[in-house]
């Protein structure tokens, strides 16, 4: 019995890879001189939540996964429910012969959105107006802590993207056009990941335990640059202009030390980035020294048939040698695992690129720290919603509106609006809508217009504030005899884009749809006006300004809509600036701030200013 003890502490001893006082570079190699070829393919391997089991990730020897588009982990609205779930799947990787822990990534793109009750942070496109590095950090800790209440530690987050065009339907996830703001807004890896600085590490932070998420930053590179807007299309502009618009963000996200880059569907003058050799190994890994892993974007390497003879092993053969380290994979996770294993037994891949990939994916895992604490204590759960977290994107919402327009003559201006009046509308479809105010990628990939998760819809907020006596009448489409026939004082419409997300938001017209235009005519013929903007990028407005008094692009604020009401009646003033150019019409675009024939309607950089006003009607001193 002695014997077998003591042989069972010489082994233990040995394992240098399960000592988290060894130093990670320690600890890597001698987990990796334990692994099989199998084993090490396994890491490179992230599967679907959907077909993912205990038995699948102890099988096929998985190293992580995700919820994807539209797959919850757990049909339950509540996050304890997912802990549970995520916590079961973490004991099929644990169940392994060394028993390496997975990672769980989720699209908490503006918040854990994906999950009932979560608290949704503005989209990108409203964040940028702030060019606030503070609260993007402060936004990360917050997002950080929802997700780990759901039990997930990796998040696809945060976009980069510098969108150059509008008519590209994911806008939304771009903070700016200008990669100097897209830079500064970076600072959300801080947030997520926690401080590389505060502990001296170089390259990575060290992930606190459960309160922090490895991060992502996507999609590399040139997301948002492809011709016409059009989704995972070309983007055709030198390298000096890649390296000069889109790459910027990268070196940010790097220097704080995000721990992985996805890689975009996108091509660079034809070639798929997926097969990227010279923009993945070359540049990002070489170049800009990017020292944590690759990933793919969903089934990225299936798309990647421009050659005839493009067949799955060709695929795997060509983004493995690109220089990605974890393939997101679909249904056919078998086929990857026996494709990429011919492959290096061929000699096709050498083995010194799939010790590169594991290196790399392994280093994460160890700076999270998920080698101690692979498991989401059910205590967690307590942080999703919490309303510190709601007052945070609340005061997001504030800073993220643009004024465009205020009053019909600039010396009357319309807001902010008075808080006591006798009898005030709120119309438009958007006005009592949650779904709507948090567009794309809540609950659903593309989102989805109602009641589909708790928040505070910007009706609601409105007779929040205002006085009890002021009466509030809500009618979706109102007709100009049923405005007139009530003696209104003002009406705020709330109105535009319904809810998307990618190659269904594409739009080559970008009309705010039917019954938006209706809505504004009707309501701004009978009334005063103020139209709210519920919007994921610029949109054709300019027909319609002359006949409203007041405009405020709102765009995709989440669920604190009452942000919206504290500043249209003045208890904040508005302080957002332009960070995309507003066009007039679509044939100027692409269209972005220095371009020679530059006429937009609203400049990059414009927004007016308001001056939040005291109980007694007078305006507070906010300084000089
Ligand atoms: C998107 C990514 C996302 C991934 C995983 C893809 O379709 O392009 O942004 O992170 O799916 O859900």
């Amino acid at each position: 019995m002695l014997a077998t003890c003591s042989w069972a502490i010489i082994v233990k001893s040995h394992m240098k890879y399960k000592d988290p006082k060894q130093p990670i570079g320690v600890r890597i190699m001698d987990l990796m001189s334990r692994m099989t070829l199998e084993e090490k393919i396994g890491q490179m391997t992230h599967i679907d939540s959907y077909v993912a089991t205990p038995e699948v990730m102890r099988t096929y020897l998985i190293g992580s996964l995700s919820i994807g588009g539209a797959s919850p982990p757990s049909k339950e609205p509540y996050p304890e429910a997912w802990i549970n779930t995520i916590n079961t799947l973490q004991r099929g990787s644990l169940a392994t012969r060394l028993g390496i822990p997975m990672m769980y990534g989720i699209d908490a793109v503006h918040g854990n959105s994906k999950v009932y009750n979560a608290t949704i942070f503005p989209h990108n496109i409203g964040l940028g107006v702030t060019r606030d590095p503070e609260l993007m950090k402060k936004i990360g800790a917050a997002t950080a802590l929802e997700v780990r209440a759901t039990g997930i530690n990796y998040v696809f987050a945060p976009c980069v993207a510098v969108c150059r065009d509008p008519r590209w339907g994911r806008c939304f996830e771009s903070f700016s056009e200008d990669p100097n703001i897209v830079r500064v807004m970076t600072e959300i890896i801080t947030g997520l990941q926690g401080d590389i600085h505060s502990k001296g590490q170089i390259g990575f932070p060290f992930v606190v335990r459960q309160k922090k998420v490895a991060a992502c930053a996507k999609h590399y590179v040139g997301d948002g640059g492809t011709t016409r807007g059009i989704n995972e299309n070309n983007t055709a502009i030198d390298f000096h202009g890649l390296k000069s618009i889109h790459m910027p963000p990268y070196h940010d996200a790097i220097r704080k030390g995000v721990a992985s880059i996805m890689v975009s569907y996108s091509s660079w003058k034809g070639v798929k980035m997926h097969r990227n050799h010279e923009l993945i190994a070359g540049f990002l890994k070489n170049a800009l020294k990017f020292k944590g892993f690759v990933i793919s974007d969903f089934m990225g390497i299936d798309k990647l048939t421009d050659p005839p003879h493009a067949d799955y092993t060709w695929s795997i053969q060509q983004s493995i040698s690109a220089g990605l380290d974890m393939i997101m994979v679909g249904f056919n996770y078998p086929e990857f695992i026996s494709g990429l294993t011919h492959l290096v037994k061929k000699k096709f891949i050498p083995m010194s690129r799939i010790d590169d990939a594991v290196r790399r994916i392994l280093r994460v895992k160890f700076m999270m720290g998920l080698f101690e604490n692979p498991f989401t204590d059910f205590s967690m759960a307590k942080y999703l919603g919490e309303q510190d977290h709601r007052d945070l994107a609340r005061e997001a919402v504030r800073k993220s509106l643009v004024l465009l327009k205020n009053g019909k003559f600039t010396d009357v201006p319309m807001l902010p609006l008075p808080k006591t009046s006798t009898r005030i509308l709120v119309a438009g479809t958007h006005a009592d809508d949650i779904g709507n105010q948090c567009g794309g990628w809540t609950i659903e990939w593309h989102g989805k217009s109602g009641n589909i998760t708790k928040g505070t819809t910007i009706l609601a907020a409105v007779k929040n504030t205002v006085d009890p006596t002021t009466e509030v009448v809500y009618e979706e489409e109102p007709s100009p005899d049923f405005i007139r026939s009530n003696n209104f004082s003002y009406a705020i419409v709330v109105t535009g884009e319904y809810p998307y997300s990618e190659s269904v938001g594409d739009s080559q017209t970008l009309m705010i749809p039917e019954p938006g235009p209706t809505t504004i005519m009707n309501v701004c013929g009978s009334v005063e006006c103020v139209v709210v903007l519920i919007t994921g990028r610029p949109v054709v407005i300019e027909p319609y300004v002359p006949i409203m008094d007041a405009l405020v692009a709102a765009w995709l604020p989440g669920t604190e809509g009452q942000g919206v009401a504290d500043v249209l009646f003045g208890d904040y003033g508005f302080t957002g600036k332009l960070a995309h150019t507003w066009f007039r019409t679509v044939d100027q675009l692409p269209m972005n701030v220095g371009d020679p024939n530059y006429d937009p309607l609203y400049p990059f950089g414009y927004g007016l200013t308001t001056k939040p006003v005291l109980e007694d009607g007078s305006e507070k001193y906010i300084g000089n």
